[in-house]
């Protein structure tokens, strides 16, 4: 017999679902419009890796980097690591992006040809790793980058720049980029995310890819009571979600995000930002503030 919902959790789904409706459209600037430039499931899983995992700094930067790198293999970069490309010392020539340079990419593009070669995708060989830790999606994610990552140091060497690109998982961290990654390949296709292995892996699995707008709205909206934006934290807001939507708890994380990118619920808050907040009803803070402003005639 299926559980019935409480009404506090009814009242969390219909909010979050009111911030899907409201979901602006993907800013052209955002990393995923580049990942959705390209076509077929091997170019958008390796450039959507690349994009996630050189997603630190500004944004601009970040898009910039992708171009110098991608321009050269035209609309079919795939192709082009499979056929070493990547190996030819013209490419991407003196590139570094803060702490990634050309030698990290050359090496973890290797590696993610041997993964190609061995499994046919890197979503098929995720699949494996989940299968082989007996279902366990954090143990298999963990092996699957360490597979990743250990591919890449037998060629550059291992170091805390190969680490911080392919991040663990299995620490303290909340690993965001691998998060975010992970979160574009297995949602459903819904305009954002691709959904290119949704078939291989469940999306009731993902935690969120936590940034500094849900490290700022969380504690607000009483979802963790943690202050460090770490992988506990990340859990934190990832069981609320799963409340108001056991299979797809990540439905709600790009309209939350991006309601916090334009300006939604600002670090320096008053009470007048929280009246026409549409978080308000599943939001402690914020009801508490309207509340004490009302009872000091304020509203
Ligand atoms: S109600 Fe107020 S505190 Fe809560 S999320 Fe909205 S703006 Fe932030």
């Amino acid at each position: 017999m299926a559980l019935s919902r409480s009404s506090r959790d009814m009242e969390l789904h219909s909010t979050l679902e009111a911030m899907v409706a409201r979901r602006r459209e993907v800013m052209p600037q955002d990393p995923i419009q580049f990942v959705r430039r390209y076509d077929g499931a091997a170019n958008r899983e390796l450039v959507g890796l690349l994009a996630a995992f050189l997603a630190y700094g500004r944004v601009a930067s970040i898009l910039g980097g992708l171009e110098t790198l991608l321009r050269p293999w035209g609309d079919d970069p795939a192709g082009a690591v499979r056929d070493g490309m990547h190996l030819d010392d013209d490419w991407a020539r003196g590139f570094q992006y803060r702490w990634t340079t050309r030698s990290h990419l050359v090496a973890l593009l290797d590696s993610i040809r041997d993964v190609w070669a061995e499994e046919g995708s890197l979503g098929q060989a995720l699949a494996t790793s989940v299968n082989e830790a007996g279902g366990v999606s954090e143990t298999g994610l963990t092996a699957w980058t360490t597979r990743l990552r250990e591919g890449a140091a037998a060629r550059a060497g291992d170091s805390r720049a190969l680490r911080f690109l392919i991040s663990d998982p299995g620490g303290a961290s909340a690993a965001k980029r691998l998060r975010l990654y992970l979160r574009w390949m297995i949602r459903p296709d819904d305009g954002v995310d691709l959904g290119l292995w949704s078939s291989l892996l469940p999306a009731a699995d993902l935690v969120i890819p936590l940034d500094t707008h849900w490290a700022r709205l969380a504690p607000r909206l009483g979802w963790t009571r943690r202050r460090t934006a770490n992988a506990a934290m990340a859990r934190d807001i990832t069981g609320v979600l799963s409340r108001a939507c056991p299979e797809d708890p990540l439905r709600y994380d790009f309209p939350i995000c991006h309601f916090g990118i334009e300006g939604g619920c600002p670090t320096r808050l008053t009470w007048q930002d929280c009246v026409p907040c549409p978080l308000r009803p599943v939001c402690a803070s914020g009801r508490r503030r309207v509340a004490a402003a009302r009872r000091r005639g304020s509203t």
